[in-house]
């Protein structure tokens, strides 16, 4: 039976409190609920920087009360090998995701007859909604790791319009869908994602990543049913704190709602929440009616004035400590890190290195009917603005994005 399938669209958003997406029809004919997408303030703090798009890394370096709160911080060198990409050498298939900047592609290359998607955002989109800094740092981010669970990114490169970003097609599509078709998952499915999850943060931590925009939509299921985490549009490199207001609504900590610096650890909160919605079909403070001021209310309130469904008393426990509001005392924020989490009672039985090394068999196979088959992905109706790709044009902002290389055009 068809059963409604809830999204939440990634938006990015100069007001976080300014009104949520409201219901629509998705192609698939089911309703999609009034959901909020992702969000950054980026584009409306401190424009007295005067730039025309807000560095919060300098920033981040003269706090209010001039204390540094940021060590000289860097990437370890990419072990990738760098290749150099053109929208020549793919044939562009089907549209399989949109975001707020443009769209991602199933494409073929031309060259081994391999999938992939390729990741198309438009340059004036981006620096209208001043997403450079995090468009650029997306780029960084995923050329720097390299993780089972973390999508692979091959190259990038740009023509006057748009950014272009060649990754690794993941064929199950979004967990987001797989949990709203399931309604909820049981507590060892759950626990097999959320331990894969966590797998990845940790990865991203130890590199000083921060990822800050953990929900189900970007969580994909790849052909032999293990994750792969995707779209690093908000994350960073951040040894320490940070202060940008970015991620998804219902997955935001308490820290960042109140407009406080905040660490790594709002990831450790996000993947509370996730185990929630994971285990009950619905965020913790999930509403009928999208109600920003109170849905900002309650997550300040905390995981204790929550409404619990009978969850396994080990994954309840868990998500408490994950979601404890004081990050000071919440879990993977303490002396051990994310070892905490790990030893966790409610991932009792988890062999972290057979995990890690994906020899534990994945709860759920997606049906893949060969590769290249996108039928785990909604039908999006195809742009015009792909006839532009690859085209001459006026190029007003691609200074911006210098670690995009130009690739040749055509008339
Ligand atoms: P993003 O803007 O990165 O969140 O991408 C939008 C949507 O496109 C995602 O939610 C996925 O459904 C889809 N998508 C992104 N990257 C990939 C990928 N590498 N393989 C398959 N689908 C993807």
């Amino acid at each position: 039976m068809a059963q409604s399938l809830p999204l939440r669209l990634s938006i990015v958003n100069s007001g976080i409190l300014s009104s949520p997406i409201t219901s629509e029809e998705s192609s698939s004919g089911l309703t999609r609920l009034s959901r909020y997408g992702s969000i950054s303030t980026l584009a409306t703090s401190n424009m007295a920087e005067g730039s025309d798009w807000y560095d919060d890394d300098k920033a981040r370096q003269t706090d209010i009360e001039g204390v540094e709160y940021e060590i000289e911080a860097r990437l370890p060198a990419s072990q990738r090998p760098k290749g150099r990409y053109s929208l020549t050498d793919f044939s562009l298939m089907r549209t399989v995701g949109t975001g707020s900047f443009g769209r991602v592609h199933l494409v073929r290359s031309k060259h081994n007859l391999r999938f992939y998607a390729v990741k198309v955002l438009n340059k004036e989109k981006v620096v209208r909604t001043k997403q450079v800094q995090h468009t650029n740092n997306e780029r960084e981010m995923l050329e720097a790791v390299q993780h089972p669970f973390i999508v692979n990114l091959w190259g990038t490169f740009q023509d006057p319009r748009n950014l272009y970003m060649v990754m690794d097609f993941v064929a199950g599509g979004e967990l987001f869908t797989l949990l709203r078709r399931s309604n909820r998952f049981p507590d060892p499915v759950a626990k097999f994602y959320a331990a894969e999850v966590a797998l990845a943060l940790n990865y991203l931590h130890s590199m000083n990543i921060i990822y800050r925009d953990l929900k189900p939509e970007n969580v994909l299921l790849g052909q032999d049913g293990h994750i792969k985490i995707a779209d690093f549009g908000f994350a960073k490199l951040c040894p320490n704190m940070t202060w940008t207001l970015c991620g998804t609504p219902d997955y935001l900590a308490p820290e960042i709602v109140s407009q406080q610096r905040y660490n790594k650890s709002v990831d450790w909160y996000a993947l509370g929440v996730l185990i929630f919605e994971m285990l009950a079909g619905l965020p913790p403070y999930h509403q009928p009616e999208p109600n920003p001021v109170l849905l900002y209310e309650r997550i300040a309130a905390g995981p204790a004035h929550i409404r619990w469904p009978a969850f396994n008393p080990d994954a309840t426990d868990l998500i408490c400590k994950l979601m404890e509001p004081d990050p000071s005392r919440r879990y993977g924020n303490l002396q051990h890190g994310a070892g905490d989490v790990f030893a966790h009672a409610w991932f009792r039985e988890v062999d972290w290195a057979k995990l890690r090394a994906r020899e534990i068999g994945a709860p759920y196979m997606p049906r893949i009917d060969g590769d290249g088959d996108a039928s785990a992905f909604e039908h999006y109706p195809e742009g015009d603005e792909v006839n532009l790709y690859g085209r001459e044009g006026d190029d007003p902002w691609g200074r911006l994005f210098p670690d995009f290389e130009y690739m040749p055009t055509v008339p």
